[in-house]
């Protein structure tokens, strides 16, 4: 834990920490040291952890990065949070990330962006740009940040660490800040497979808290992940479109069919195949989750929770003051967005073509992963831009989550794994997605990409 702590202490300039629980992650400490001397502490006793600040903490603030939480604090702890202290981790503080989060840089936080440890004029990815962050700059062991469209994957393929969005379901939902409720999962981030698997092992399952968990066996991911010995000969596709996506970097196409090489020469067999949707995920990914968002930030109102206008004079007024200041100009973009294509004029031509839209990309992704064990794509078409970059229409920066928004519609696992660096030295990720509830084959197959 001192460790951690000055580290944090001597990269604040990074931005990745809102808040360090010093005092208490040190007496947690203490108390882990003597289980650990009668043999009695649990699976993550060591593991010092940072929080995406979307994630509740009890009695601990939670902000998701956002002025209209300030003041909050948790009332409860995220079940997530609730299993890894049953098993001896060590929560040592809360992380930046984009504002409730909605965006692919960190830059959307209220409380500014955090830099990207390699190259501090770059941004970290988002929105768990602080998670990333954390873990790339050693400021903690691993992670919790949660995953609605690529959160987990993209920043950490920016900051060369691996990040895992489970399948839709695996993990509870409870106690985390609810973005757009039918994609979001939590994930782990951290500096090894074998990390990310008993991470894994430890959050995932069943949850009474949150009806849509699922009750499908969860099984011990870090042993078979630790017994795998990669001698299995897997049968993987790549998408064909991917390659010829608008905007694709050079270098991270290279590095794609580089890669696509050394698999062939290990033996598994790997071909093309072709996914007719690419072009309409991001759209379909949009309408669908603004329009969760404009349902599930409509709590914030400036009496349930956190930040209240002076200027509230009745009821009303208070409900579009504190909104209207709270809220960041991303967040109010898409609250107006989702309310829009969920209005009973538009519903038919945006709401429900992009439900259907979804069905079909699950489909056609359930339908590769039939015939194939794995899937896999560059994880981003670029790497990490210039801190401040962000260009004036915000469809440039949807359309960099092309490639990690089709696992969240289809509510499929994927991992980002490090994949080497571009000529200035910027990580580069390569994204696996697997098949429903087969982490345990996603996590042994990554093990063996390392
Ligand atoms: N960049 C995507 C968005 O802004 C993904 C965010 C996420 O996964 N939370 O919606």
């Amino acid at each position: 834990v001192n460790y951690y702590l000055g580290r944090i202490e001597e990269y604040k300039r990074l931005n990745a920490f809102l808040e360090v629980f010093a005092d208490e992650a040190l007496a947690k400490a203490a108390e882990i040291q003597a289980k650990i001397d009668n043999g009695t502490a649990g699976k993550l006793a060591g593991m010092i952890i940072g929080l995406k600040d979307n994630i509740s903490f009890k009695g601990h603030k939670m902000s998701a990065s956002s002025k209209i939480l300030d003041g909050y604090e948790a009332v409860y702890s995220a079940t997530v949070v609730e299993r890894i202290l049953q098993e001896d981790a060590i929560i040592i503080g809360r992380l930046n990330c984009d504002e409730f989060a909605m965006g692919a840089s960190n830059e959307t936080s209220y409380f500014g962006p955090v830099k990207n440890y390699i190259d501090e004029t770059k941004v970290s990815g988002g929105s768990s740009g602080g998670s990333a962050v954390a873990v790339q700059a050693d400021l903690c062991f691993a992670s919790l940040a949660s995953d609605t469209g690529g959160s987990i994957r993209q920043p950490a393929a920016f900051c060369g660490v691996f990040g895992l969005k489970p399948t839709y379901a695996r993990v509870s939902r409870y106690g985390v800040v609810a973005y757009a409720s039918s994609f979001d999962q939590v994930g782990p981030i951290a500096k090894s497979v074998e990390d990310v698997a008993l991470l894994l092992e430890v959050i995932a399952g069943r949850d009474a808290h949150d009806g849509t968990s699922s009750s499908v066996p969860v099984p011990s991911y870090a042993s078979i992940v630790a017994n795998y010995n990669c001698s299995d000969k897997k049968r993987i596709a790549y998408i064909e479109e991917t390659l010829h996506a608008e905007g694709l970097d050079p270098e991270i196409k290279a590095n794609t069919l580089a890669q696509i090489e050394n698999l062939k020469k290990e033996g598994h067999t790997v071909e093309p195949v072709s996914f007719e949707y690419l072009d309409y995920v991001v759209a379909a990914y949009y309408i669908l989750t603004t329009a969760e968002a404009s349902s599930n930030l409509a709590r914030y109102d400036g009496v349930h929770y956190g930040y209240r206008s002076d200027q509230s004079a009745d009821l009303i007024s208070t409900y579009k003051k504190s909104r209207s200041e709270g809220f960041g100009d991303e967040v109010k973009r898409r609250i107006m967005l989702g309310t829009f294509v969920l209005s009973a004029g538009y519903y038919d031509a945006y709401y429900s073509k992009a439900q259907k839209a979804r069905r079909l990309i699950k489909e056609k992704m359930d339908h590769i992963l039939e015939d194939y064990d794995f899937i896999i794509t560059p994880t981003t078409p670029a790497p990490a831009f210039n801190i401040g970059e962000e260009p004036s229409d915000p469809m440039v920066m949807y359309l960099a989550d092309i490639f990690t928004v089709g696992a969240s519609l289809a509510g499929l696992p994927a991992i980002s794994l490090p994949s080497g660096n571009n000529q200035a030295g910027l990580p580069l990720g390569l994204q696996v997605i697997g098949r429903r509830y087969k982490e345990e084959d996603l996590l042994a197959f990554s093990k063996c990409i390392q």
